[in-house]
């Protein structure tokens, strides 16, 4: 079979998505790869189609995957695609690992997932060794990074084992954080070979972003998840406690909600996990313990009920919602406390433990550098989508319209009357004249010139002419745009009537709206950005010491970004 092939009868799609094709090629023509993709993009398809390909001359593929939730979830999807397929990691009780182990043994499965720490144990390494690994697929391989999130020691075994195998397999990876550090580490630690890498597209079209500072989360919390009743969302707080707290107060207040840490038994944590996953509980309030490998669609929301500790947590943990594609929000409620709170997570990092001091202490600024980043996110006036791509290494077009500080910035207008007046002057002057004398005349301007041409000093175009001229300008421009009006293109630039003026101008139904920037001062005053702009220029006395610094060190921050 093909890949389109196989694409169609184990998966049912038609066609694959960004990155996925020149991925599968690259490992099938027996090249390695490093797949950088954002969570959702169909990362598992990369490895599991060249995987089946490889199946049907009984070639074996291995998938290292970090967590058994992961590996449990795709295996189960295989084998309903009808797929062979196992895991071997320590969920299995011995009787099963020997048993599963031997039907590896006598080529079963085309996959197998296996827990990074099992491979160099000698039951595993017997298997290897004598059996045809076509391809070795690493899974979240960022997690063989101590600069990644999610960094597993056992992830450092996996190039030892390649090189205990008799022949060296395809390696690829796979990861969703983008980083440099992150990606060169995972080329250097996996020692892949020559790579083709491939980095689709982070922006997530789909999602919206918005950032808050209200003064009581929860009552912001309650009231989005009212306005958005039977939708189900992820409510991600920074400690277990809060975790508690805020499921409490949403069961007391009649919502169906259940939680998720590390702090509860494993049977709890799975049952809820479930309940969630099959849309037994709406609302899920949880540490960002909870996630990790979970594809449930139909996300609609992420609420961050706390600012988490850098961006690539935030977008992960955001990236969650909308992964079918359709409109989803994520909220990220920022308050002072959260800084505060991460940083003295960083200081009592226990992770890093096994660190000598020098390289804690690396650690550590390196991840105060990236709690500013994150902090200077819920401050910034830009656009945050703009905001987010650019700290993951791409750019956007400044303005995407679909997150709050766009929706801030610029404002869906009504313009009919003023577009009604400037058509209509238009019309009156009978399509002689230029832009300039359209617009002050229906601006109400005396100059020289609409004395000379005869024409009405005094607008009678009411409330248009206290329009600002600029902004009749704008308004103008677009109504050239939807065909109101023609400028010609000659030396003389004259405006005339386009061919929808006359619905415009002889009916009342006709509706002419735009996306105009909104007015400096309003700008100030607006909801969000306003808070923001008082927060930031209210002086220290409000603050910490930490938050005072902080703010110096994003105002720091900015003009370097400016400056760029
Ligand atoms: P990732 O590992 O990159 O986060 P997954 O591999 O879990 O993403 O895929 C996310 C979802 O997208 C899955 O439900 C998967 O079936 C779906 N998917 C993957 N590739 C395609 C495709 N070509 N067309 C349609 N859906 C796809
Ligand atoms: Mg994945
Ligand atoms: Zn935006």
């Amino acid at each position: 079979m093909d890949k389109y092939e196989v694409l169609k009868q184990y998966f049912g799609y038609d066609a694959f998505r960004d990155g996925q094709e020149k991925m599968i090629d690259a490992i099938t023509s027996g090249r390695d790869v490093l797949g950088i993709m954002p969570t959702g993009a169909g990362k598992s398809l990369c490895y599991q189609i060249p995987a089946l390909m490889a199946g049907e001359n009984g070639g074996i593929t291995l998938v290292i995957s970090p967590l058994i939730s992961l590996m449990k979830d795709q295996v189960s999807a295989l084998n309903q695609a009808g797929v062979h397929a196992a895991y071997l990691n320590s969920s299995l009780t011995p009787g099963q690992y020997y048993k599963a182990l031997g039907y590896a043994r006598e080529g079963r499965y085309p996959i197998i997932y296996v827990a990074p720490e099992r491979l160099l144990t000698p039951e595993f390494l017997d298997f290897a060794v004598h059996a045809k690994i076509a391809m070795v697929a690493v899974d979240e391989a960022h997690c063989v990074s101590q600069w990644g999130q999610d960094f597993r020691p056992g992830y450092l075994k996996i190039e030892e084992f390649l090189c205990t195998l008799p022949k060296r397999p395809v390696v690829s990876a796979f990861t969703a954080t983008a980083t440099a550090e992150v990606r060169d580490d995972i080329i250097d630690l996996l020692k892949l070979q020559d790579p083709v890498v491939t980095t689709t597209g982070f922006d997530r079209p789909n999602l919206y972003f918005e950032v808050q500072s209200p003064k009581d989360k929860y009552a912001a919390v309650k009231t989005y998840i009212e306005e958005h009743a039977g939708q189900c969302g992820i409510v991600y707080c920074l400690t277990r406690k809060l975790v508690e707290e805020v499921t409490e107060k949403l069961m007391k207040d009649g919502f169906s909600v259940t939680r998720y840490h590390a702090g509860l038994s494993d049977s709890e944590r799975k049952q809820n996990q479930e309940d969630f996953i099959f849309d037994r509980a709406q609302i899920m309030v949880a540490t960002n313990a909870f996630g990790m490998g979970i594809d449930k669609s139909n996300v609609r929301f992420v609420i961050h009920y706390n600012m988490p500790k850098n961006m690539e947590s935030y977008y992960q943990e955001a990236g969650r919602a909308g992964r079918d594609g359709e409109p989803a929000d994520c909220l990220l409620l920022y308050g002072g406390r959260d800084v505060v709170t991460n940083q003295m997570f960083i200081d009592n990092n226990r992770d890093n433990e096994e660190l000598d001091d020098v390289t804690r202490a690396i650690v550590a600024e390196r991840d105060r550098e990236r709690l500013k980043k994150m902090t200077f996110y819920c401050f910034t006036n830009d656009c945050l989508r703009e905001y987010i791509l650019r700290y993951f290494g791409e750019y956007g077009s400044g303005y995407c319209g679909n997150c709050s500080n766009c929706k801030t910035q610029f404002e869906e207008m009504d313009v009919t009357e003023i577009a009604k007046a400037i058509v209509g002057c238009v019309a009156e002057c009978r399509e002689r004249y230029g832009t300039t004398v359209i617009l002050d005349t229906v601006h109400g301007a005396a100059t020289v010139k609409i004395r000379n041409y005869h024409m009405d000093e005094n607008s009678h175009y009411g409330e248009s002419s206290k329009v600002p001229t600029y902004r009749l300008r704008q308004i103008l421009n677009f109504l050239q745009v939807k065909e109101y009006l023609v400028v010609t293109s000659d030396e003389y630039a004259i405006v005339k009537l386009g061919k929808n003026a006359a619905a415009l101008l002889n009916s009342d139904d006709e509706k002419v709206t735009m996306k105009l920037p909104k007015e400096q001062e309003r700008v100030k005053t607006g909801k969000t950005s306003g808070a923001k702009k008082t927060k930031m220029t209210a002086g220290s006395e409000n603050f910490t010491e930490e938050e005072t610094t902080l703010f110096d060190l994003l105002k720091e921050l900015r003009r370097e970004i400016a400056r760029e």
